[in-house]
């Protein structure tokens, strides 16, 4: 692998490797840019087939932290770290604790967060060793559940969407389909389902759409019918590549906006988007809810101030419509512009 052209050619800072031959761990983190502050970002648990593979998810995932901390007016970088999982037995404990030590010599230019494969108990392991950890039991100071907060800020990001293109100031009435009703997805359909909004949910797993259904009154939707449900705001909330070349000519709806990450398959399916005239809330930009939350406990944490930081979201999409509106761009290229000029002044101002 070409490793510094990539890391040049991604705008990279910083990639850091610890081999701990005590424990087994095999570390990676990957510091896409600390213009802002500290680079924050989740650490992966899981297998890879080579090393490469492992340093590529890690310098994918930590190049979109920059941007979602960027544009949520985090005082925070993108970073996001990876260790590999062992194919054979392994001491767990050892290997967060090992871990930790790791982000303790990295001396504070990374903090890491939950992600796949990791738990709060492995974060309460680091934290045993350094405090460069986010997401930690409630009980020791920590952040809990982010997915509460992500919904919040996707509402949020709705409202503002239907007030730009619908001119409506209510949710009322307004009918959202829902694609995926897992931690965020339940969440959400509590938040619109009390502002008085008409759900059409689908879920892989029916448990989840016939809670939708009892608890909030939704319409339930097959898989492949959701995408293309007659209503005002289609919200993705499962995986990600959900908008690309077969659903975006299907879409029946003025508005795509849901929690779900890297949405578009391909950047230019937000220039589709555009050009079919459907405004579309760039995912980084609506569902930083869950990162705001996490980056409270870095600073103290008080679920009121991350209430608080959170409903911004709502002037962050309504100004980012505004801009496309006014630019005739699409508004995953403006939300992206407004992260660069933020960086470019960062970068100003340290010079
Ligand atoms: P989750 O696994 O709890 O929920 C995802 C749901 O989608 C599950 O119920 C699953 O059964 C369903 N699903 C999977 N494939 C589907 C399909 N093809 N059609 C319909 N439903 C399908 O995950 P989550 O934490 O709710 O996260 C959802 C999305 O939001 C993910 O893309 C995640 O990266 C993103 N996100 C989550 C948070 C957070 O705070 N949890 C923050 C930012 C972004």
């Amino acid at each position: 692998m070409d490793l510094f052209g990539h890391l040049s050619s991604h705008n990279y800072g910083e990639l850091h490797f610890k081999l701990d031959k005590a424990s087994g761990l095999k570390a990676i983190v990957a510091i896409h840019d600390s213009r802002l502050g500290p680079a924050l970002g989740g650490c992966r648990f899981v297998h890879y087939e080579t090393d490469e593979s492992a340093v590529v998810d890690a310098l994918r995932l930590a190049r979109g932290m920059t941007y979602k901390a960027a544009l949520a007016g985090l005082k925070h970088g993108g970073g996001k770290s990876v260790i590999i999982r062992p194919r054979g037995a392994f001491d767990r404990r050892s290997l967060f604790r090992a871990f930790g030590q790791f982000l303790e010599d990295l001396g504070g230019h990374y903090i890491t967060a939950e992600d796949s494969g990791t738990s709060i108990e492995d974060m309460d392991v680091i934290r045993s060793v350094t405090k460069n950890v986010t997401g930690i039991d409630m009980s020791r100071g920590g952040s809990g559940d982010p997915s509460p907060f992500t919904a919040l800020g996707t509402r949020r990001g709705i409202e503002a969407c239907v007030r730009q293109k619908l001119g409506k100031d209510s949710l009322k009435g307004i009918h959202v389909a829902i694609q995926g009703v897992g931690h965020v997805g339940y969440y959400l359909s509590k938040e619109l389902h009390a502002a008085g909004a008409k759900l059409s949910v689908a879920d892989i797993d029916p448990l989840k759409s016939e809670r939708a259904k009892r608890e909030f009154g939704a319409e339930v939707v097959t898989l492949d019918k959701i995408a293309e449900t007659p209503c005002d705001v289609f919200s993705p909330n499962a995986l990600g590549a959900g908008l690309n070349d077969q659903t975006i000519p299907s879409l029946q709806c003025p508005i795509v906006a849901g929690a779900a990450n890297n949405q578009l398959a391909e950047p230019r399916h937000g220039e589709d988007l555009h050009a079919r005239g459907i405004l579309y809330a760039p995912d980084y930009a609506i569902n930083a809810g869950g990162l705001v939350n996490v980056a409270q406990e870095v600073l103290g944490y008080d679920a009121n101030v991350s209430r608080e930081k959170t409903l911004k979201i709502y002037d962050t999409i309504f100004d980012i419509a505004e801009r496309s509106k006014k630019s005739n761009l699409p508004t995953y290229r403006v939300a992206d512009m407004l992260v660069e000029e933020r960086l470019a002044a960062a970068s100003q101002s340290s010079s």
